[in-house]
C-alpha cells in the first residue's frame, strides 16, 4: 500500500430532529406502524402543494454555522426525477445547484495531528419511503412514512486519504450535529447514513485515480472496514494493469467485500430542474444572526472548557465531551455539589462501563439511566463525610443502578453505613488479634508483612463496613502495645 494513496470522499445523509416532516405536517418519528404518519402531499396524491417547513432551514442553517460554512442568502428547490416506488412522486426535492451551505470545514484529529477537511456543500431535501421485500412471498410491500422526512446532504471534498480519517471525519461530524440536537446520528436506524467515494492513484501524483462509490455501510466500524477493503481492491486491480469501473458498489458485511450493484442503478440521469411549486428560499442575514443566537457551545469548546474550569486531565476532558448527553450528565452531577474529578471518574469508570456492558453505546439515552446526576453526586458526599467507604460505594452504586433508589435509601435499608466508632472496631481488633496470637508474635518478630492480614481479618469482620482510616490507626496502637 505504501506506493499508493486512496482519495476518498464522504457523503452523509442526516435525517434531522424535526417534530414534522418538510413539506407537510406530518410527523417525523421514527418507528410508527407502516404507512401511519403519511398524508396526500407526501403519498403524491395529485393536486397538493408542499409547504415548507421552517425549522428545517434553521437546522440547516445551524449546521452550516457549526462547520463554517458560507450561509447562502438565495438558494433554491430542484426536482431529482427517478422512477423507483419508494418514490411516489417520481421525483425527490432536493436542492442542485444553489445549495444553501457552501465552503465548510471540520477539523479532524488523528493520531494525535489536527487537520482541517473541507465541506463542499450541506443541502436540504426530503428522504424517500422504504421497500420492503422477502416478507410477503413474491409480494414487494412500500412503507411512505419516511417519505418527506427532512434530510441534510453534509459531502466533503476528496480530503481524505485513509480509513481512520474517514472514521475520525464521520464521528466528529456526528457530534457536531448531536451537539446542535439537530440529527441523533443513529447509523443502525439510518439517520446517520454515508455513501463513501473512493479512488486510488500512485502516492505523489496530483491527478485523480477512477472513483467508485460504497454504499450500505451501517456502523463506523464497517465504514472504516469497507473503504479498507475498496482501496486494496482498486490497488490490486491498478497494479495488474487493469481499470477501476466507476460503479456504485454495496459493503456485505458478512463477507466483508464489497461488491457491484446492477448497474442499472447507478447509470442515473436524474434530471434536476428547479422545482417550480416552491419558491427560491431567501435567508437574511437577521435571520442568520437569529440562529446564531440560539447556538449551543460545540464540541471543541467544551473540551477545552472541561479542561481549564474543572482541572481535568486532557483524556478526561475527551471522554467526558465525546458526547452532548454525557457531558450535560457530568456538568449537572458537579452542579448538585460532586467534586469534577471524582464525578468524572464514576463517569469514565463505572457509568461509561456499565454502558458499554449492556451495549447501549449507540442507543443510550443518558436521561433516561437510572442514577440522576443528583444521586450520584449525594453517593459521592456519603463517601466524603465516611457515611461509606469507597468499597461499600461500589456495592450502593450497583443498587442505585438496579433500583433508582437514591444512595441515602439504600445505605439505611441495608444497614451499609460505614462503621467509624471506636469501640466496635476495637472490639473486632480485638477477635482478631485473640484469634491469631502466633502471627501477632511472629509481627511482633519483626514480619511487618502480616499487618495488611490484619487489616484484611478487621474488614472481613465487619463486612467491610469499618472506615479502613480507622482501622489501620486502631491496628497500630493495638500491635504497638
Ligand atoms: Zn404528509
Amino acid at each position: 500500500m505504501t506506493d499508493y494513496e486512496a482519495v476518498i470522499g464522504l457523503e452523509v445523509h442526516a435525517e434531522l430532529l424535526t417534530e414534522s416532516k418538510i413539506f407537510c405536517g406530518c410527523s417525523a418519528k421514527f418507528g410508527a406502524a407502516p404507512n401511519e404518519n403519511t398524508c396526500p402531499l407526501c403519498l403524491a396524491l395529485p393536486g397538493v402543494l408542499p409547504v415548507l417547513n421552517r425549522r428545517v432551514v434553521e437546522f440547516a442553517i445551524k449546521a452550516g454555522l457549526a462547520t463554517h460554512c458560507a450561509i447562502a442568502p438565495l438558494s433554491r428547490w430542484a426536482r431529482k426525477n427517478y422512477f423507483y416506488p419508494d418514490l411516489p412522486k417520481g421525483y425527490q426535492i432536493s436542492q442542485y445547484e444553489l445549495p444553501i451551505c457552501l465552503d465548510g470545514r471540520i477539523d479532524i484529529e488523528v493520531d494525535g495531528t489536527t487537520r482541517p477537511v473541507r465541506l463542499t456543500r450541506i443541502h436540504m431535501e426530503e428522504d424517500t419511503g422504504k421497500n420492503i421485500h422477502d416478507q410477503h412471498g413474491d409480494a414487494s410491500l412500500v412503507d411512505y412514512n419516511r417519505c418527506g422526512v427532512p434530510l441534510l446532504e453534509i459531502v466533503s471534498e476528496p480530503d481524505l486519504r485513509t480509513p481512520a480519517e474517514a472514521g475520525a471525519y464521520l464521528r466528529k461530524l456526528r457530534q457536531i450535529l448531536q451537539y446542535l440536537e439537530v440529527c441523533d446520528g443513529n447509523m443502525e436506524e439510518g439517520s446517520f447514513r454515508c455513501d463513501a467515494n473512493i479512488s486510488v492513484r500512485p502516492r505523489g501524483t496530483a491527478a485523480f485515480g477512477t472513483k467508485a462509490e460504497v454504499k450500505n455501510m451501517n456502523s463506523f466500524r464497517a465504514v472504516e472496514k469497507a473503504i479498507e477493503h475498496e482501496i486494496e481492491r482498486q490497488i490490486d486491480l491498478v497494479r495488474h494493469g487493469e481499470k477501476v469501473v466507476q460503479e456504485t458498489r454495496l459493503w456485505d458485511p458478512d463477507r466483508e467485500e464489497t461488491r457491484s450493484m446492477r448497474s442499472k442503478e447507478s447509470a442515473h440521469d436524474y434530471r434536476y430542474f428547479p422545482d417550480p411549486d416552491l419558491l427560491p428560499l431567501e435567508v437574511s442575514r437577521q435571520w442568520i444572526a437569529d440562529v446564531q443566537a440560539t447556538m449551543p457551545e460545540l464540541p471543541d469548546a467544551r473540551r477545552a472548557r472541561f479542561a481549564s474550569a474543572y482541572g481535568l486531565p486532557a483524556y478526561d476532558a475527551e471522554v467526558l465531551t465525546a458526547r452532548k448527553d454525557i457531558a450535560d450528565y457530568f456538568e449537572t452531577a458537579v452542579r448538585a455539589g460532586g467534586s469534577a474529578k471524582a464525578v468524572s471518574n464514576w463517569v469514565m469508570g463505572d457509568i461509561l462501563r456499565i454502558v458499554r456492558e449492556r451495549k447501549l453505546d449507540e442507543a443510550l439515552v443518558i436521561r433516561d439511566w437510572p442514577v440522576s446526576p443528583a444521586h450520584l453526586a449525594e453517593m459521592l458526599t456519603l463517601i466524603d463525610d465516611d457515611t461509606i467507604s469507597g468499597k461499600i460505594a461500589k456495592t450502593v452504586f450497583e443498587q442505585m443502578v438496579a433500583t433508582g433508589k437514591a444512595p441515602a435509601a439504600i445505605v439505611a435499608e441495608q444497614g451499609l453505613s460505614q462503621v467509624s466508632d471506636s469501640g466496635a472496631i476495637e472490639a473486632a481488633i480485638a477477635a482478631v488479634l485473640d484469634a491469631n496470637a502466633d502471627k501477632v508474635a511472629e509481627y511482633r518478630a519483626g514480619k511487618d508483612k502480616l499487618f495488611g492480614f490484619f487489616v484484611g481479618q478487621v474488614m472481613k469482620a465487619t463486612q467491610g463496613k469499618a472506615n479502613p482510616g480507622k482501622v489501620n490507626e486502631l491496628l497500630k496502637q493495638r500491635l504497638a502495645e
